[in-house]
């Protein structure tokens, strides 16, 4: 569940560096008085709304429905927490409920409704709704994503499937060994358009969207509105309505943010602090730490069970099984301490997360924001705590500017390990100064740009680039999506 009370910054359709054409909506703003009945949803949709215990649309559900059920084409600046997901899921399936069937007949269910993620983890969770949202209706949903062998999605796509949600690297080996075909979509989303520039998946995305008839609706989903972002908007949109709500920083009422200053070596110990502080405070000692890099998440994880913390680690040299079987220790409790790389800092739903530790900053500003947006989810409270080093002042600086607001520098609880500065020497002296910042990094873990598989029926794990994240699914509900997991 989320709170339904997110802040729309603005709402906009005459954005020219987006597109020149767009209309002006700027008369909608959001109605605390809408409910979902007023979008005129076919019951079968409000039904399952309703068993979901939604009642009040989120902002951005409010803004984009109506337009979405109107044929536009959208861009959204929303990210994962907002609600977005039935932001489009909802008026997609109304959109081509019209085509539903009960045939049996696989040419009754092209593929009408295509939605490309940039992980397989939010893949999966958009699948989740669409199987959950669509369920009283006779269409058909699905994922595929790589690092799974090929033949039950195989199995899936040949049956047919209106609503298909993918990562673009599997969606072009089935489309190369002639088990998906796109030439009956009529709407396409691209969600986290911003991560998935990120990753490299451009000229994927070319690609796919060629396949598309050029008569569609596109949705567009991104964080930011990047230069290339809008480049992208204006090559793939027609005449968008631009939506935009708070971004999830600014829910500074339910994220207390910190930072400590701490000498680089110092981080580890600092954790236990920390985490110590907590225990005496009798708050949750669940947390995640986002570490930068694998090796450092490894190592990380591991030093601190040695300090007697139940730790495990997230990242993308793990199989698919194992990140599950560790998310899913975490959320049980039987781990407290989730180490994760930036793998983890999207996409992933875990309600209620009490904390989350920057153990290093991310490169990118971007990506702090989706880290600490781990927490103070759904309306409720979180603390955001960052161990910087004075060789990290520049990223904190951008952070600050991306932020729009400076963060508290406190020392680190009593009995600390040496600190990188006191919080008296503010970063703001040496801000400035030229620093050692690495520069911006796309995340390293996930992708590299498609290459058609030479026996595509083969377990995508064999591909160079899906070794590193070849994936087992373990967890029941990636079982049940992977086998086709309609009806929930
Ligand atoms: P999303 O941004 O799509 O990842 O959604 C974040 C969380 O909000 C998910 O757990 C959704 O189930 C939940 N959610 C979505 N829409 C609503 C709504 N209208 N009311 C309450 N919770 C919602």
């Amino acid at each position: 569940m989320i709170n339904t009370d997110t802040e729309i910054t603005s709402i906009t359709g005459a954005d020219d560096t987006v597109a020149p054409s767009t209309t002006s909506v700027t008369d909608t703003a959001p109605s605390a008085t809408i409910t979902f009945a007023d979008f005129g949803l076919d019951p079968k949709i409000q039904k399952a709304v309703l068993e979901q215990g939604y009642t009040i649309p989120t902002p951005i559900q409010a803004q984009s429905i109506p337009h979405v059920l109107a044929g536009r084409d959208l861009m959204g600046a929303a990210q994962t927490g907002t609600g977005k997901t039935a932001a489009f899921v909802l008026p997609i399936i109304q959109q081509i409920l019209r085509h539903a069937s009960n045939s049996a007949s696989p040419a009754r269910h092209p593929i009408r409704a295509l939605v490309l993620t940039p992980t397989r983890e939010l893949a999966v969770q958009v699948a989740e709704n669409a199987a959950s949202y669509s369920k009283h209706t006779d269409l058909r949903a699905a994922v595929v994503y790589g690092g799974v062998d090929m033949k039950e999605q195989v199995g899936i796509l040949r049956n047919g499937v209106e609503i298909l949600i993918a990562t673009p690297g599997r969606l072009l080996d089935h489309i190369g060994s002639k088990v998906a075909n796109l030439s009956q979509v009529e709407i396409l989303v691209l969600d986290e358009a911003d991560r998935m520039l990120d990753m490299g998946f451009l000229p994927d995305l070319q690609r796919i969207i060629n396949l598309i008839p050029a008569q569609r609706q596109t949705l567009l989903f991104s964080a930011t509105f990047s230069p290339e972002i809008k480049k992208l908007a204006q090559s793939y949109l027609r005449t968008p309505v631009t939506v935009e709500v708070a971004r999830q920083n600014a829910a500074a009422d339910t994220v207390k943010q910190v930072v400590h200053m701490v000498a680089s070596a110092d981080k580890q110990s600092a954790i236990v602090r920390v985490l110590e502080e907590r225990t005496r405070k009798g708050l949750s000692r669940q947390c995640i730490i986002f570490t930068n890099s694998r090796l450092g998440c490894a190592r990380l994880s591991r030093a601190l069970e040695r300090d007697g913390i139940k730790a495990g680690a997230i990242h993308g040299d793990k199989s698919q099984g194992e990140r599950t079987l560790t998310l899913d220790a975490f959320k049980s409790g039987a781990i407290e301490a989730l180490v994760a790389t930036d793998v983890a800092a999207r996409g992933l739903d875990i309600p209620d997360m009490p904390c989350v530790i920057n153990h290093e900053l991310p490169y990118n500003a971007e990506d702090f924001i989706h880290r600490i947006g781990r927490t103070g989810r759904a309306g409720s409270t979180g603390d955001a705590i960052a161990l910087v080093d004075a060789s990290e002042k520049r990223l904190l600086d951008d952070i600050e500017k991306l932020m729009k607001r400076k963060l508290d520098i406190k020392p680190l609880p009593e009995g600390t390990p040496s600190q990188g500065r006191t919080p008296s020497s503010s970063h703001s002296s040496t801000r400035s100064s030229p620093s050692s910042a690495p520069a911006k990094m796309s995340d390293p873990f996930f992708y590299k740009p498609y290459e058609p598989s030479a026996a595509p029926h083969a377990t995508e794990g064999a591909k160079p680039e899906e070794k590193k994240v070849g994936i087992t699914p373990a967890k029941p509900t990636v079982g049940a999506l992977l086998g086709g997991f309609k009806k929930k």
